[in-house]
């Protein structure tokens, strides 16, 4: 016990800046109000997000940007208890109106009146966002119709879905857009590919193949999304490694980097609920900005429970060092996955169930992750048997610098 003691002592030291070291700033990227088909007012979400310390929270709702005059009518609002609470909670904000029909209607607060209620500086962000849901085709199948979900992390301009071309197409043409309006505006966007189990729409050849996108969902906290998969489909995470192989030994291209994400429709019950599954970013500020760019430069994990106090990788010595947050309920298994070649998936090249977790990639390593599981069921699971995780993203995938 004291010598594990000492390790992380020796750890922690090793990894002490001169400069202020980055925050971890916790978010999700994934959530759906009113303004699509989340079954609550918008300005609730983002205080039950802020209220459990998320330090940031993108709003996605499908094909819709929070923006304009919006008033539903209430008669749509399924769940009876939404517009209660929403009236307990912001009182004199909330806006009633009759249209011309003599229907009430209610209206819809908007992103930048939210951010003027919520933000925070330092501490709570919202962040703008969509959800571009498309349909594309299986080029196989023409009749087969494929769900590509991509979200949009930092946009201010609505990006419209692609409908009716073969799947990649649509995939290139809406990360094509997104780099279009990235280049007017100099605000980086973050796009990742939603669930790509959903109606199992999205293969790994197809992850791999649109080297264009950098990012996809290893965890999103919809039930419905086979995180799992079944006798014919791998699980996400299997997906990241069979993908990734494809990318580094036969596209010579950068590897997938992957995101944890709820995905929350329902906040009265139902089980689409948040909370389950967010990204740890490691960035100097709580800027929608800098929080892009750190993720694109990979300082950052997903989460479904599991926390970190330190990932650190030397591209030099080929170390990777871990540092488990200690639990006094939890114990905690880290398993290294690499890239086979031979069979082109995911292969363990190590376990450890300590808190520090040091691995030095080998000679044969190419392109490491680390997937660590707690003993501790998650509190609120999306399938069954679920328990808390973490996944970081994968290193020693850079050819190696000309000498
Ligand atoms: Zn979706
Ligand atoms: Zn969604």
């Amino acid at each position: 016990m004291k010598s594990r003691l000492l390790l992380l002592v020796i750890f922690s030291a090793t990894l002490t800046w001169a400069e202020p070291e980055p925050t971890w700033y916790k978010g999700n990227t994934h959530t759906h109000s009113l303004w699509s088909d989340g079954n609550d007012f918008p300005e609730m979400i983002v205080d039950w997000y802020r209220a459990r310390g998320y330090n940031f929270l993108v709003l996605s709702d499908h094909n819709t940007l929070s923006r304009g005059e919006r008033w539903m009518d209430i008669s749509r609002i399924r769940k009876k208890q939404a517009l209660d609470k929403y009236q307990v909670r912001f009182g004199d904000r909330v806006a009633f109106r009759d249209d011309v029909d003599g229907k009430k209607q209610v209206r819809l607060a908007t992103y930048p009146e939210m951010q003027e209620m919520f933000d925070l500086p330092g501490r709570f962000l919202l962040v703008e966002g969509e959800e571009i849901t498309a349909r594309g085709i299986d080029p196989d199948y023409p009749l087969k119709v494929k769900h590509v979900h991509i979200n949009a992390m930092n946009l201010e301009t609505l990006v419209k879905p692609i409908k009716g071309k073969p799947i990649r197409e649509v995939m290139r043409s809406t990360l094509q857009a997104l780099r279009k309006l990235e280049a007017e505006t100099g605000h980086p966007i973050l796009d990742h590919i939603n669930h790509p189990n959903f109606h199992y729409s999205i293969s790994v050849d197809d992850l791999a193949q649109v080297v264009e996108e950098q990012f996809f969902e290893v965890y999103n906290g919809h039930p419905s999304v086979h995180q799992l998969g079944d006798t014919n489909h791998p699980p996400m995470n299997e997906m990241w490694d069979l993908a990734n192989a494809i990318r580094i030994f036969t596209l010579d291209a950068a590897p997938l980097f992957g995101i944890a994400s709820d995905d929350s429709h329902y906040y009265h019950g139902g089980n689409v609920s948040p909370g389950r599954g967010w990204v740890m970013v490691k960035a100097d500020a709580l800027d929608s900005d800098k929080l892009v760019k750190a993720m694109r430069r990979g300082d950052f994990y997903a989460s479904t429970g599991v926390y970190l106090r330190k990932i650190a990788y030397d591209p030099k010595t080929r170390r990777l060092q871990i540092l488990i947050a200690p639990d006094a309920d939890q114990t905690f298994t880290t398993r290294i996955i690499g890239l086979d070649r031979e069979t082109m998936a995911g292969k363990e090249r190590a376990r450890f169930d300590t808190l520090v977790v040091d691995y030095t990639l080998g000679p044969d390593d190419r392109c490491i992750r680390a997937e660590i599981t707690s003993s501790r069921p998650h509190p609120n699971p999306s399938f069954k048997d679920q328990v808390e995780q973490a996944w970081t993203q994968p290193v020693g995938w850079e050819k190696p610098q000309a000498e």
